[in-house]
């Protein structure tokens, strides 16, 4: 009912793999499923945001999806509970990340028990003296600490470009990308420089004509991306959010790689790239130069932002749009240290989730004189 909240020391919001993470060591640390934490997770299925991934993401086209704590991925797919409905023998190529990644992350809940309440979307932390209270769209929580692991992926950044509301055709997000098949015997033009773009292009490029557009001139790496190269991105993105700038995406820095996939778009031709229009026209792009694409569809790669909104009221943002962060890995508040943010600026990968996710339980559980 309204005003009643149920009590629990942590909540952990997201169950995706920094919320999972952090859960896994919530528990290893002693806290007591229940009453001492709870994961509230918004989507109606395990999986995080690998979910809704689009179809013809595979696990071999993904980067790398680092083992969750405790259990590896390969281990759970062949052994786990799951085990009668895994046909998991398939090439790389052919099992879907939406697959696999959610059938993992059910295995990993259940072989550690852990509490994770969905579907319960979290609309709004406030602070009320000692603790925080949590609305949720099923009831109300109170606890002394909040672990928040909502990712990015329900937050798909457009950039704002004239004439975006004059166009006639379809404006879509990666976030929105099913397949190219409805594209078929179109033009589109697809906007941004990350391994998004370049995958949905390679897609879209066999069954449609493609304009690719992106600020800057993309740099392909064909040497593999090394430790040292992967620490420093790390770092600067660390950097900036402990001075409370906003993140760059860490998954992102690491260029584009020179896969036989690249290769072979180069020569159709289809990796010629065009710097960014503009303004958009009823009909296509336009460039300052006068020069014009005729388009059916503008498909937008251009990335997401954290999901931070349902935190409004802690006014944890500074005028410069981030939030100071603090801590061992820098996943701590610095303005309110009860809530912290893991999958978030540099823990935003699977291995950032990992670790962010066990450095915020320590942290916070240390904090709060818990166990
Ligand atoms: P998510 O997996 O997004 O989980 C967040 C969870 O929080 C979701 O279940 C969501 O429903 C829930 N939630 C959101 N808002 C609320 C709310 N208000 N209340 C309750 N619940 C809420 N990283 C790699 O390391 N390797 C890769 O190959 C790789 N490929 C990627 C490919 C794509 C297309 C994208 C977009 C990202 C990729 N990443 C990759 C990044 C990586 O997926 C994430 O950084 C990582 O999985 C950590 O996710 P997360 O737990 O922070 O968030």
């Amino acid at each position: 009912s309204p005003g009643t909240a149920l009590k629990t020391d942590v909540v952990v919001i997201g169950a995706g793999q920094a919320g999972l993470s952090a859960a896994y060591h919530l528990r290893q640390l002693g806290l007591a499923p229940g009453r001492g934490y709870v994961v509230l997770d918004a989507s109606a299925a395990p999986g995080g945001a690998w979910q809704h991934r689009w179809p013809t993401l595979t696990l071999s086209t993904v980067n790398r999806i680092h083992d969750l704590p405790g259990l590896a991925f390969e281990q759970a797919l062949n052994e786990g509970p799951v085990e009668t409905e895994a046909p998991d023998v398939l090439p790389a190529t052919r099992v879907q990340a939406r697959v696999a990644v959610p059938r993992y992350f059910r295995a990993y809940e259940q072989q550690f028990r852990l509490p994770v309440y969905r579907p319960v979307k979290v609309n709004l932390v406030t602070s009320r003296g000692s603790r925080l209270r949590i609305e949720t769209d099923r009831g109300a929580f109170s606890a002394r600490g909040v672990i928040n692991a909502t990712g990015t992926w329900d937050t798909p950044y457009v950039p704002v470009y004239p004439g975006a509301d004059r166009f006639q055709g379809r404006q879509l997000h990666t976030h929105d990308y099913v397949g190219a098949d409805e594209f078929a015997g179109q033009h589109v033009v697809v906007v941004g420089g990350g391994i998004s773009a370049i995958q949905l292009l390679d897609e879209i490029s066999r069954v449609s004509s493609t304009t690719w557009v992106t600020r800057r001139p993309p740099v392909f790496r064909n040497l593999p991306f090394g430790d040292a190269a992967g620490r420093q991105a790390v770092e600067a993105v660390e950097d900036r959010v402990r001075r409370g700038l906003t993140p760059t995406s860490v998954v992102g820095v690491t260029g584009l790689p020179l896969t036989p996939a690249v290769e072979e778009m180069r020569a159709r031709g289809v990796l010629e790239r065009l710097p960014m229009f503009d303004e958009i026209t009823g009909h296509g792009v336009r460039w300052n130069t006068g020069v014009e694409v005729h388009a059916d569809a503008i498909l937008w790669c251009t990335g997401f932002r954290s999901s931070l909104d349902h935190l409004a009221p802690l006014a944890l943002r500074e005028p410069e749009g981030g939030v100071v962060m603090t801590g061992r890995l820098a996943t701590q508040v610095e303005k309110d240290p009860r809530i912290h943010l893991v999958g978030y600026g540099p823990s935003a990968s699977t291995i950032g989730a990992n670790r962010a996710g066990r450095a915020a339980a320590s942290e916070l559980l240390k904090l709060l004189q818990l166990p």
